[in-house]
């Protein structure tokens, strides 16, 4: 009873810090500057007594707010046909952008289960931005912190009834 759970979102949303989270090693890169070269990463991951193969999806870190490098779109499109359920991830503070619009749409077209997932939302931080986050047709957001491990029980039964 096993899965894999692909992290997708565009750059700096917080899917390598979640995914280093969830695997409990410092595994993947975490890196604030942009135009650094990523790819793919796997790692075995816990959550409260779930197991499963989490992926980090990376690319060319050069998306501007309204493009998607090509690559990045095709490291995604990999990844969500790779993964089981796909973890769609926001940035709740930045609200939702046009690139956030593209990737919800090749969710919509390939991934089996999608999960939305509104991050750096710790305390009451990105309120706003996770309302927003409704507008993508994608279900309710689950309010997240990677950082600071917040709503790590709420995304636990979100995953849950999928695993
Ligand atoms: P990725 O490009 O989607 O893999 O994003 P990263 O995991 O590299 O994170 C990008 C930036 O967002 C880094 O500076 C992280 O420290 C920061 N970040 C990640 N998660 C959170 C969070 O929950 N809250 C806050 N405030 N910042 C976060
Ligand atoms: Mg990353």
């Amino acid at each position: 009873m096993t899965f894999s759970l692909a992290l997708v979102g565009r750059p700096n949303v917080g899917k390598s810090t979640l995914f280093n989270r969830l695997v409990g090693k410092r595994l993947a890169l975490v890196d604030d500057q942009p135009g650094v070269t990523r790819d793919l990463r796997e790692g075995e991951a816990r959550l409260g007594d779930l197991r499963f193969t989490v992926i980090d999806t990376a690319g060319l870190e050069e998306a501007t707010d309204d493009s998607l490098p090509a690559r990045m779109r095709r490291l995604t499109e990999r990844a969500v046909d790779m993964a089981d359920i796909c973890l769609f991830i926001v940035d709740a503070r930045a609200g939702i952008t046009a690139s956030d619009e593209v990737f919800a749409e090749i969710l919509r077209r390939r991934a089996k289960h999608v999960i939305l997932a509104a991050n750096k939302a710790e305390g009451r931080a990105g309120e706003s931005g996770t309302l927003e986050a409704f507008s993508l047709g994608l279900g309710e957001p689950v309010r997240i912190s990677a950082e600071h491990g917040e709503g790590m029980g709420e995304l636990y039964a979100a995953l849950a009834p999928l695993a």
